[in-house]
């Protein structure tokens, strides 16, 4: 009688557990579910560099308050730096618009950044320069670029239109979580640049 009690208790328990799973999963919003080869589709970058790379899920909160799920392709030597970062995002609820392989793009940096899209590896030039951009190897991430814009020394804005106002949601200063643990792990901030301001921009090219 009371194994029979047991059982009957146990199955209810966990039809609870799975059925509360079950929702928290079908409340998840995909912004991107590609697989790695959909998402260098079309790149110019040499094997090697595609080679080093890693394409990971993450989710974070956007500034729909919803949760959301998308996919960054960083060099694989940073992958638990990354995750690291992207838990506490999630954790602190820190709005994040999307995370999209900028193959979506069309490999264009103006494009993403004007929808507001977080990312890392694009294999190209420095705005405005001749030289590889630390994108190019999958060691940079730029974060919500419509609050944190590339402010040029000349006051010329990336993504234009954009503004940098350190108290609206989502923008990244000095003394934010975000800065702090990003530093603590090594990696460099483009808001401390001193001619160009890169407040989207965090690398960490060295180990
Ligand atoms: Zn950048």
């Amino acid at each position: 009688m009371f194994s029979k009690f047991l059982s009957y208790f146990l199955f209810l328990f966990f039809s609870v557990i799975c059925s509360v799973l079950a929702k928290e999963n079908s409340n998840i919003i995909i912004d991107a579910h590609l697989t790695f080869q959909e998402a260098i589709k079309g790149t110019q970058a040499p094997k090697e560099v595609i080679d080093s790379l890693v394409l990971i899920d993450v989710e974070y909160f956007s500034f729909d308050k919803k949760l959301h799920r998308g996919q960054i392709l960083i060099r694989k030597n940073l992958e638990n730096d990354v995750q690291h970062i992207f838990q506490l995002i999630k954790e602190s609820k820190f709005p994040i618009k999307k995370v999209v392989p900028i193959v979506q793009y069309n490999w264009s940096d103006d494009s993403s950044m004007a929808d507001n899209n977080t990312s890392s590896f694009n294999y190209r030039k420095v705005a405005n320069k001749n030289k590889l951009s630390n994108h190019s190897f999958g060691t940079a991430i730029d974060i919500n670029p419509v609050q944190n814009p590339a402010v040029y020394s000349d006051s010329t804005i990336s993504p234009k239109g954009a503004k940098y106002s350190p108290l609206v949601k989502g923008t990244i200063t000095e003394d934010c979580f975000l800065t702090k643990e990003f530093k603590k792990l090594g990696w460099i901030w483009g808001g401390n640049w001193k001619s160009l301001k890169d407040y989207q921009h965090f690398e960490k090219t060295k180990n």
